[in-house]
């Protein structure tokens, strides 16, 4: 077989198609089908053997209509009998089967329009749902499948376990419905399966128990058992996780030997002047990942370290300690932020500490005027700024900075890792420490990060109280407020924050000033009030944080220009208006900046109907729990590793089927066999890691070029 075939031009029904060659020539795929095939990802015969079914459907589990239970979730196949829209109170679309032994309707109060014509009399259909009692067995929105109708029968009898594939509705309209699938699907698998090629090496697959590969290609689509399911997808999740891993290993390798870094020499005067500053004790998990940055940062090899830990455990003081070290070894460190409004607030937090320390620090963003980005520019060349803080505009532009030693970079899962990348091509090697206050599930961290060492500070600060989270309609707005008049009154400080949506920026700064006008003028006008949005230029906004901070401000209305990194202990009571639309970990961070002092503090979401399911969820999750790691957990199983990580910017590859939340252990098996193949053979030149060479070249690592930059 001649793996590298690609052309798309061979005709069709040529002998020479193989794995590789574009799915049309299948029978049955034609053009337009090809093209819709294509919006799901099948390009190639191969991706096709490769489209995952989202479950099954065990027939031996199917019960007779007479048998099933009222008020259980039951599956049933039957033959429909009858269909049509009822009218009534509640106009609805009923469709009866009969499977011989009774009858069950099905009903559906909306979306009846699609559902209306999915099915025909005649038709042997499967539907799943809960059953409930009402003038006979009924099942309301069930999931349903066409098993079989007039354009042809089904492959029921290949087997006992049915694949339901994922479709769309332009799939469907092609006839590509779950039917549509196993109807290409399987002769597609009769004739290529012999050509799919064999991904790992037996001693791994005997040691992690894994089937070949054509038994689990073959075994995804059309399994014995459930248990035979299983056991084929974690053979092809293994095979994902496992040249991910060996990427990620080589790289680490990669870094790791190379010893031209730079070895910080001591800890100087100014990080006690520090500790001596602060009015509080560095916790014990402080104290911690000071030393492991510290022994990073003394060593010749390059520091690549993240460092993890919630919002309000104090990272922002362990990051200072680094960069005095990195200032007192005379060189330079750069702090980079993923907006120029967090840069700025950076600034001022680091500024406020450094200059006591006689530290200069300087902000570079986009949005200066030239003259002052010359000024700036001229003292970084000159090594007179200590400290710079920008966003990660800095590395990218031509920014020399002559001495740079270490770079913080803030918010890693906004960065891709090419940044990192870039950084270490960008003249001395500086030490990396990548901050994120977006805890990440353990699992994740070990994929994403698998190419860093970790650091975690689990613990937080002493005193601090739980912040209470309540979930609140519009209807309770005058409770709310008078709660917020109690709370000033007793000398708590309020933050009401507005979504700000990229797309609707200007609408959504109208409606944060036009409820910001009421509220002064209607509602608390005898209180003190200010705005702050992303729109107000840097010493506008600056102003009004330091007042808001000395507490001049009673309540700060703003857009969520305070996500992260504003910190205000008196602060005591966060509303999130409109907080159906913020993405949960957005939602943590905006409480993150209550429940910072002793006091009781308090987040209110304000959402407003309709609200989609998926928000509800959202909204459930940051009121049920106030541990970062659980609300990412939640995040991710909500939206997916890609959404949650922004896959393209992130540089980590859409995984296929690879579930990485359910999967910790195989994703431990894999991360340990590829990392012992790396430092056993790291050109992978030894002829039983032949295979492994040869599908990582040819099928993994193109894939994972956006991320083997380093
Ligand atoms: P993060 O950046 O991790 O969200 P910060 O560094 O902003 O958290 O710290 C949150 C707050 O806790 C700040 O007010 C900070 O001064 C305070 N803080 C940090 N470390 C300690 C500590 N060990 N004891 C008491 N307060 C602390
Ligand atoms: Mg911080």
């Amino acid at each position: 077989m001649n793996v590298v075939t690609r052309q798309k031009s061979v005709k069709p029904l040529s002998p020479q198609i193989d794995l590789f060659s574009p799915v049309q020539y299948l029978k049955g795929v034609g053009p337009k089908r090809a093209a819709l095939l294509r919006t799901v990802g099948i390009v190639s015969i191969e991706d096709l053997l490769y489209y995952i079914p989202r479950r099954y459907l065990d027939r031996r589990l199917l019960a007779p209509i007479s048998h099933i239970k009222v008020n259980t979730e039951a599956t049933v196949v039957g033959q429909v009998e009858t269909f049509g829209f009822t009218e009534g109170r509640r106009p609805r679309f009923v469709v009866i089967l009969n499977d011989g032994t009774g009858m069950l309707q099905c009903v559906w109060f909306q979306g009846a329009h699609f559902v209306q014509k999915a099915f025909h009399v005649g038709d042997t259909v499967v539907v799943s749902g809960p059953v409930r009692f009402y003038r006979g067995k009924q099942m309301t929105h069930p999931e349903f499948e066409i098993l079989s109708n007039s354009h042809g029968g089904d492959l029921l009898h290949t087997g006992r376990i049915i694949p339901l594939y994922p479709s769309t509705a332009e799939l469907k309209a092609r006839y590509l419905d779950s039917r549509g699938f196993r109807r290409i699907i399987k002769p597609a698998l009769d004739r290529f399966l012999k050509l799919v090629p064999e991904t790992l090496p037996e001693s791994i697959r005997e040691r992690c128990h894994l089937l070949p590969l054509c038994e689990a290609v073959r075994g995804i689509h059309f399994p014995e058992t459930m248990d035979g399911a299983e056991k084929a997808r974690q053979r092809l999740d293994f095979d994902e996780l496992f040249y991910l891993e060996l990427m990620l290993a080589r790289r680490k390798r990669k870094w790791t030997e190379a010893q031209d870094g730079i070895a910080f020499k001591k800890v100087g005067e100014k990080v006690r002047e520090l500790l001596d500053l602060l009015s509080f004790e560095l916790t014990e998990a402080q104290k911690r990942v000071v030393k492991e940055i510290w022994s990073d940062m003394k060593s010749k090899r390059s520091m690549n370290r993240l460092l993890q830990g919630d919002v309000g455990s104090g990272k922002t003081v362990v990051a200072l300690i680094a960069i005095l070290i990195a200032v007192e070894n005379g060189y330079q460190a750069a702090l980079m932020a993923p907006t120029e409004i967090l840069a700025e607030q950076h600034y001022l937090t680091v500024r406020h500490v450094l200059k006591d320390l006689g530290v200069t620090v300087i902000l570079l963003v986009g949005s200066m005027r030239k003259s002052s980005r010359q000024k700036a520019l001229e003292a970084i060349g000159k090594g007179e700024a200590e400290v710079i803080i920008g966003t990660h505009a800095l590395i990218q532009e031509d920014v020399a900075i002559g001495r740079l030693g270490l770079v913080i970079i803030d918010e890693q899962h906004r960065f891709g890792v090419q940044q990192r990348a870039i950084l270490r091509e960008k003249g001395l090697q500086p030490d990396v420490l990548v901050m994120t206050a977006t805890p990440i599930p353990r699992t994740l961290a070990l994929t994403v990060y698998g190419d860093l060492d970790v650091s975690v500070i689990d613990e937080m600060p002493p005193g601090r109280k739980e912040v209470k989270t309540v979930w609140k309609s519009d209807q309770h707005r005058d409770e709310i407020y008078s709660f917020l008049r109690d709370q000033v009154r007793n000398g708590g400080q309020v933050y009401i924050v507005y979504p700000l949506v990229e797309e609707s920026e200007k609408i959504d700064l109208k409606a944060a000033k036009e409820s910001y006008e009421h509220l002064r003028s209607e509602i608390f006008f005898d209180l003190r009030m200010a705005l702050i949005h992303g729109q107000m230029g840097s010493e506008a906004k600056d102003r009004v944080m330091a007042l808001f901070k000395a507490g001049g401000i009673d309540i700060l209305v703003s857009t969520t220009v305070i996500e992260v990194g504003v910190d205000v202990p008196n602060a005591t009571v966060m509303i999130i208006e409109h907080a159906e639309r913020f993405g949960l970990s957005q939602l943590h961070q905006l409480r993150g900046r209550v429940g910072r002092g002793p006091r009781q503090s308090y987040c209110i979401l304000l959402a407003r109907y309709p609200i989609s399911e998926e928000a509800k969820q959202r909204l459930r999750a940051i009121r049920g729990s106030t541990d970062g790691f659980k609300i990412a957990e939640a995040d991710l199983k909500l939206r997916g590793p890609g959404e949650f990580f922004g896959t393209r910017q992130h540089g980590m590859p859409e995984l296929k089927i690879a579930n990485m939340i359910t999967d910790a252990s195989l994703l431990s098996a894999a991360r340990r066999e590829a990392f012992s193949t790396v430092e056993q053979d790291p050109e992978l030149k030894a002829s039983e890691n032949t295979i492994i060479r040869r599908t990582f070249e040819t099928k993994y690592k193109g894939k994972f070029e956006l991320v083997d930059v380093g």
